[in-house]
């Protein structure tokens, strides 16, 4: 196994000098170096240089609906550390993706002031921050994964689950649900017939040979005597994080649709989307969009993924937010008493965006919530219940065709390696091929 250390630069090298410039590749060094041995913060400043020894550790666990912010209320880190961590972090982890019981660590120095962060979503990859004169050094450390690809094939049977043939065929648990919905987006199931045939090809990271890291679904491909024959391919964008990565048809049709969330906690419509007397001009308008009546100061969530394309005020919306979503369709929140979030934000599926007010012009505290198509006309948000993923063009559909291709090769490499049993406590045999 190759010992492989991403150290990805910073911005910081852009405006400082060069002695800060190798201090900071020195830190990084000594950083990646102990990373590759050391489990924790604590065994870091266990091994580190004398001055370090006065360090204080804390560390705290993510619970159920924080953020990073609240992680580092409760460390009791001063708000001008917290803000500079978030900074940090923000363009290398994906921050609204925690997960309960993930652990940060943060050593500090006798002011109080961060010198370490530590942050390891898994065991194999750990980000850490380290204090430098103008902010903090990002570094990530990838430590050796086993990288595995398995196929399977099997036919569906009389009396069996779509969930029951995948997991008899050897498909592990934690991949099962991957599988059927990228399977059902495609194959109409209640017309699916015993003796339709089904091939997977699974690739998965594993850390120390055992522990799970992650899992994706490279391949899946149906063959159904009334439903047809349908392929999904797993298609990667350069960019980890970019919303193409997901599922598509050799043509880059995307399998993925992604419904509407509720914009609130409990929905109570106070007057609907069209014609209506307007209860305050008394006079007969269109209304544009659906008013939900809610207790001022409840949350109000992002309906679909999107990025934030307006963050304001005016006299008639009040506090506004609007999002613009991957098929171009954008949704408004009006009348917020506290706005959340600034345009050019990222925002995920139920996060967060303000809280319900009655700012602008308004009887009482409720949520409006309107939606513009891709041409910008208003269009009744109860009629929209999808955001459909893009067809992939261009560049990308050039990198699909040629991914496309090598999925084809890998799957016929796995389909022809050696079976081995699937698990301990099961006799099931697994095809199976070990890439790295
Ligand atoms: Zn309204």
């Amino acid at each position: 196994m190759s010992k492989i250390f991403f150290l990805l630069c910073v911005a910081i090298v852009a405006f400082t000098g060069c002695n800060e410039q190798k201090k900071i590749d020195a830190l990084k060094q000594e950083n990646a170096k102990l990373e590759a041995t050391a489990d924790s913060l604590k065994a870091l400043i266990a091994k580190a240089h004398g001055e370090t020894s006065k360090w204080l550790v804390k560390n705290d666990t993510v619970r159920a609906g924080d953020g990073l912010f609240q992680v580092l209320y409760r460390m009791n880190i001063n708000e001008k550390e917290r803000g500079k961590i978030v900074i940090a972090l923000q363009d290398s982890v994906e921050l609204a993706a925690l997960r309960v019981g993930q652990v940060f660590y943060a050593a500090l120095d006798s002011a109080g002031d961060v010198q370490r962060f530590r942050y390891a979503p898994n065991p194999a990859t750990v980000h850490m921050l380290s204090k430098t004169d103008s902010g903090f050094a990002y570094s990530r450390i990838d430590k050796p994964v086993t990288v595995r690809q398995s196929a399977f094939e099997g036919s569906l049977e009389v009396g069996s689950t779509l969930n029951g043939i995948l997991y008899k065929v050897g498909i592990p648990g934690r991949m099962i649900g991957k599988v059927s919905g990228i399977l059902q987006c495609k194959v109409a199931f209640q017309l699916a017939r015993p003796g339709d045939k089904f091939r997977i090809l699974l690739e998965e990271k594993f850390y120390q040979d055992s522990i799970w890291i992650s899992g994706k679904v490279l391949y899946a491909e149906f063959n159904g005597h009334t439903v047809g024959h349908h392929e999904a391919f797993r298609y990667e964008d350069p960019d980890p994080k970019s919303t193409f990565n997901a599922h598509y048809t050799e043509k880059g049709e995307a399998l993925i649709y992604e419904g509407l969330r509720y914009p609130l906690d409990r929905l109570h419509i106070t007057s609907p989307y069209g014609t209506r007397v307007h209860p305050i001009t008394g006079r007969t308008t269109v209304h544009h969009g659906i008013d939900y009546g809610s207790p001022k100061g409840s949350p109000v969530y992002a309906v679909a993924a999107g990025v934030v394309t307006v963050s304001g005020y005016d006299d008639l919306s009040g506090n506004k937010i609007a999002i613009r979503h991957r098929d171009n369709s954008e949704s408004w929140y009006m009348h917020l008493s506290v706005r959340g979030v600034n345009v050019g934000a990222k925002v995920a599926p139920r996060q967060v965006i303000g809280k319900v007010g009655s700012t602008g012009r308004s009887t009482g505290p409720h949520l409006h919530l309107g939606f513009k198509d891709a041409k910008r006309n208003w269009i009744n948000p109860a009629r929209k219940t999808m955001i459909a993923t893009p067809k992939l063009e261009g560049n990308r559909l050039a990198r699909l065709k040629k991914q496309v291709a090598d999925i084809r090769k890998e799957l016929e490499l796995t389909l022809a390696a050696p079976a081995v049993k699937a698990n301990d406590s099961t006799d099931v045999l697994v095809r199976m091929r070990v890439l790295k």
